[in-house]
């Protein structure tokens, strides 16, 4: 028998934000931590969601006997629908998260398929030859966990996303213990959250935007409309608090927030007061000055209830001179532009909006900052370090950061998507082959994999536009019956258009005089010998590169 190893194989999430995964190898047996979606960049049109590429998961189905998750945020779980189509593996995860998936699950028909396990934090879970304990750490959500999985070499500790609340607006403190017990004991390898690691000092508790949020809400001359993401429990916790404690009511729009607060008050993690919930209905005709409206969309998302709001076109409510506005929550990156033309619109009707630090405090980040890390390293002292969860150069300076401290007494690992490691019985660490590893780009409504080619397509037809070169050929000779026909859409219809399109024409023809007989009696080849010089000209020309789709009709 083979001496026992342990590959841990980063397959999302590492190099990039988003989309984390990470497979665990040891003998036969593999389990999956996490399981998340990106939302795409602006330049991937038409594309809904990107998710990781699983090919080695694929190729090794097998052997695979889980995924645990960490928590419930969308780039951790986002991609389930999609892999558990894939891999008929059961899932394991807290209450709140496996509610969440749930729901995912339901939507896409997969629920009566998939085995769902509920953890507990402190407990332990058998899988395989791993042996997991969960434990409870503090972020934007609840019900987060980290990992620690003992496996035949070694116990090794994945925190998944975490910062250190000393306050926690639940209760539920972070497990330092936890880490300490295992850091006494040994630990292999430790894999840790890299995203704010760019940020020294400490992340502010949850309940620092507390003061900010009841002076908004003592102040405000009409209703307040609040819009945090749907998944950040605490937050909503602490408006509904607010709210009571100011004498205003709480309504709820916005699918993903009424989902998102039903299921955290179902398992009793979202305290409601009595009779202080509006119904939807009733929204609009609530005195305003007695109301506080929970929405989700804080990142503008198209459809979402508060870009409707914005552009006043939402059923349930309106929002009006002098109501409040509140935008508590990140501006992602890439959604810029979107949030401030959402919130322009809001400033248009004369609304007072908050969206900033300025006045106080109204958000805050539920990732840890350097000191953070720092005493996660100093508790864990783990014989490896492996930063997870970040764009590179996160990971580099988390690699750094901890590379300067000196509490790992082995070796700090710089590793991306793709990249495994193997751990051996002696301790050692080796690097081996990549495996594959990528976005794959998904259509939400199908959940059919969109290939690279049909973005590019995309791209070309939203910038540079398409031109249809009709060639019509005899069907019995094969001749050309008539000059091609040139249809275009979004190129160039200008003054000059008309002559452009004349040369184009005689490009063709020149194409196919110039072609040899065999070439002649293939159209395919003449097809893409078409398009080849259409190409070459009309960037030549114009310097666009509109999409070239020859096409032959036989007459
Ligand atoms: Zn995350
Ligand atoms: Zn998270």
């Amino acid at each position: 028998m083979s001496k026992p190893s342990l590959w841990a194989i980063p397959l999302g999430g590492l190099g990039e934000f988003g989309m984390n995964m990470m497979a665990l190898r040891t003998g036969d047996d593999i389990i999956v931590i996490d399981a998340g979606m990106m939302f795409p960049e602006a330049e991937l049109l038409g594309v809904d969601i990107v998710i990781p590429d699983i090919t080695y998961l694929k190729q090794h189905r097998d052997m695979v006997r889980a995924i645990v998750l960490t928590h419930g945020h969308e780039d951790h779980i986002g991609a389930l629908p999609y892999i558990l189509r894939e891999l008929r593996v059961p899932v394991f995860g807290t209450r709140f998260t496996l509610a969440l998936v749930r729901k995912r699950l339901e939507e896409h028909g997969l629920l009566d398929k998939t085995e769902l396990r509920d953890v507990i934090p402190g407990r332990h879970a058998e899988i395989g030859p791993f042996d997991i304990e969960f434990i409870h750490v503090t972020h934007s959500t609840i019900d987060c966990v980290a990992l620690a999985i003992r496996t035949p070499v070694g116990v090794v500790i994945h925190t998944g996303d975490y910062k250190m609340d000393p306050t926690p607006i639940d209760g539920e403190p972070f497990d330092l213990h936890a880490f300490a017990r295992y850091g006494q004991e040994g630990v292999l390898a430790l894999f840790s959250d890299s995203t704010n690691t760019e940020r020294p000092g400490y992340t502010l508790s949850e309940r620092a935007v507390w003061n900010r949020i009841e002076e908004l809400l003592r102040a405000a001359p009409r209703k307040v409309v609040f819009s945090c993401f749907a998944s950040s429990i605490h937050r909503i916790q602490q408006v509904v608090s607010i709210a009571a404690l100011v004498g205003r009511k709480v309504g709820f729009v916005g699918r993903s927030m009424v989902d998102n607060v039903e299921i955290a008050h179902g398992l009793s993690r979202l305290e409601i007061p009595d009779g202080i919930v509006v119904r939807p209905q009733d929204i609009r005709s609530f005195d305003p000055k007695k109301l506080v409206v929970l929405v989700s969309g804080s990142q503008a998302e198209p459809m979402s209830s508060l870009s409707r709001i914005a552009v006043d076109n939402h059923r349930l409510l309106s929002v009006d001179q002098e109501d409040t506005v509140i935008l508590s929550a990140r501006i992602i990156p890439g959604n810029e532009k979107a949030i401030f033309r959402m919130l322009d619109h809001m400033f248009r009707r004369r609304a007072l909006v908050y969206y900033d630090d300025s006045g106080g405090t109204l958000h805050v980040s539920g990732h840890a900052s350097q000191e953070e890390e720092k005493l996660i390293l100093n508790l864990v002292r783990p014989r490896y370090f492996i930063p997870i969860h970040g764009e590179f150069r996160q990971l580099f300076r988390h690699a750094a950061l901890a590379q300067r401290m000196g509490s790992v007494s082995g070796e700090v690992l710089l590793l991306e998507d793709g990249q495994p490691i193997e751990f051996t019985e002696d301790g050692a660490a080796h690097r081996r082959e990549p495996v594959p590893a990528g976005r794959v780009c998904v259509d939400s409504g199908s959940l059919e994999e969109i290939e690279e080619v049909v973005i590019r397509d995309r791209q070309h037809l939203a910038e540079d536009g398409i031109v249809v070169p009709i060639i019509a050929i005899d069907k019995h000779t094969g001749r050309m019956e008539s000059r091609p026909e040139m249809v275009t859409r979004g190129f160039l219809p200008s003054e000059d258009g008309a002559e452009l399109l004349a040369s184009a024409r005689d490009v063709i023809l020149r194409t196919i005089e110039e072609s040899n007989a065999q070439e002649k009696s293939d159209w395919g080849v003449i097809k893409e010998k078409i398009r080849v010089d259409l190409k070459r000209f009309l960037n030549k020309q114009t310097s666009k590169r509109p999409l070239i789709l020859p096409v032959i009709l036989e007459v």
